[in-house]
């Protein structure tokens, strides 16, 4: 199944008097358990890309469908519903909040959707032993490495059972071996979770973890492109 696409998506940001095309007729299609990296010189619109997919940004002109529901048919709670159900972000700095341990991190954020709090901590318990974090569940981000920081981020982004994994240089605050193993660590989650996983990424000797990679420069891609009129 196709649980991410992009249909000749356009984006434009207002520059001066006239416009900058961050993302051009860009068409993506990313399967359940593909894992795609994107590459591309700053600028060149990637994260853009994952703004678009996450239903943050809306685009220009173009379609996203998450799970072949057409986004921009959607009203703005229908479009927050999707995401909180269908999407899971992963940022480069993990954005803990400083005072909640490592399995507060994740069950906020069913307490606050209203679901049981109780469920929600066996989930979350489950998940931080999946990326090896058994033994920090009760640690707070002072007390946890880099590395652990954003594993702790990953299993939150897993919490709500995302069909769709968005992840934006992962690495990039992380020295070589940590950032070998949180790629390592999203390969995994996407072979068990069966996500459509996309990463940002600078660092072009972790690409072979992945299946495909797509390649961006001035808003346009390549690579993993498909034919705007191929159907789901
Ligand atoms: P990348 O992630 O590949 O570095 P971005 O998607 O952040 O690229 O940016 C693509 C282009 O869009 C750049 O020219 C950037 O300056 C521009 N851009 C990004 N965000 C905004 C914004 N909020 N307003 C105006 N221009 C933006
Ligand atoms: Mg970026």
């Amino acid at each position: 199944m196709t649980s991410l696409k992009l249909v000749n998506v356009t984006l434009e940001y207002p520059d001066g008097t006239s416009t900058l095309k961050a993302l051009d007729a860009v068409n993506l299609a990313v399967h359940q358990g593909e894992f795609l990296s994107l590459v591309g010189p700053s600028g060149s619109g990637k994260s853009s890309l994952l703004a678009v997919a996450a239903t943050l940004i809306k685009p220009t002109s173009g379609l996203v469908l998450i799970d072949g529901q057409d986004v921009s048919a959607l009203t703005e709670a229908e479009r927050t519903a999707l995401r909180r159900d269908k999407v899971g972000i992963i940022f480069q700095q993990p954005n803990l909040l400083p005072a909640l341990t490592a399995v507060e991190q994740l069950v906020i954020r069913e307490h606050l959707r209203g679901n049981s709090v109780k469920d929600a901590r066996t989930k979350a318990e489950e998940l931080l032993d999946v990326v090896g974090l058994s033994g920090a569940t009760h640690k707070r981000p002072h007390q946890l490495s880099g590395g652990q920081r954003q594993r702790v981020n990953i299993a939150r982004a897993l919490m709500g059972s995302p069909s769709v994994l968005l992840v934006d240089e992962p690495t990039a605050a992380l020295d070589h071996q940590r950032s070998e193993s949180v790629v390592r660590l999203l390969r995994q989650v996407t072979d068990e979770f069966r996500t459509a996983t996309v990463m940002v990424t600078h660092d072009t000797e972790y690409l072979p973890l992945t299946d495909a990679v797509a390649s961006m420069r001035d808003g346009r891609i390549s690579g993993a492109a498909v034919p705007a009129a191929q159907p789901n």
